[in-house]
């Protein structure tokens, strides 16, 4: 039986701490598109190259390109048994894929975590975030601080303030969720996978509130 969640919320939402301890809980491949992007760019692939102005000025990079990089990635065998998804679908064109995709390989969605978050909290946190160089683990200066300022906890490697998290970055990323993101969670709503966790808690009950409502899908399948 394979497993495919979707982990849907804003941008500031959590959804990259909350999917390390979800895959871990689930032993699920944890596939962030954010982060295979910023690898692109990092080695200047071709696909980081033909991405790198849509994710700096805060757009959405195309949904061919998109699609495409996620279709490869799901079908590796690290993800025999599912993944765990933070950071697509982000449009409707791509969540319609993503059904067609996930038939071809045998699944579906069982179930979208989606993390709930004021707008007025979301811009405070994202420009306080730093990203680990080495894993892009993510820490926060106010709201979840390493040991040791500007090094990761987990492999020690240097912290950085991505691009994409200066103010007038985040501000149209939290745009362009609204606009083109939001629709997602009535879509899942209607097909009856989606579970509306309340993430302005502190990280720790956001997870447990997470892992409580998949414990669901476990005894569905
Ligand atoms: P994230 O780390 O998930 O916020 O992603 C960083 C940036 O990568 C986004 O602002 C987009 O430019 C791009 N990106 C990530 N996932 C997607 C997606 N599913 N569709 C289009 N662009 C994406």
């Amino acid at each position: 039986m394979k497993t495919y969640i979707v982990l849907l919320g804003p941008p500031g939402a959590g959804k990259g701490t909350q999917a390390q301890k979800i895959s871990e809980t689930w032993s699920l491949t944890h596939i962030s598109s954010g982060d295979i992007f910023r690898e692109n760019l990092k080695n200047q692939t071709e696909l980081g190259q033909q991405a790198a102005g849509y994710i700096n000025r805060g757009e959405l990079v195309p949904d061919d390109l998109t699609i495409a990089m996620i279709r490869e990635r799901l079908s590796r065998v690290d993800c025999a048994n599912g993944a765990l998804l933070d950071g697509f679908p982000r449009t409707p064109a791509q969540a319609s894929e993503l059904t067609r995709m996930l038939f071809g390989f045998g699944g579906k969605v069982n179930a979208v975590p989606y993390i709930n978050v004021p707008e007025t909290v979301l811009i405070e946190r994202l420009t306080g975030r730093w990203t680990c160089q080495a894993q892009g683990h993510v820490f926060h200066a106010k709201f979840n601080p390493p040991k040791e300022p500007g090094h990761c906890d987990y492999d020690g490697s240097d912290l950085y303030q991505r691009d994409d998290d200066k103010v007038e970055t985040v501000t149209r990323r939290i745009h362009v969720y609204l606009e083109q993101t939001q629709p997602l969670i009535d879509y899942y709503r209607q097909r009856g996978t989606l579970l509306e966790v309340d993430g302005a808690q502190p990280i720790e009950k956001v997870t447990a509130d997470l892992l409580a409502a998949l414990v669901k899908i476990k005894s569905a399948n």
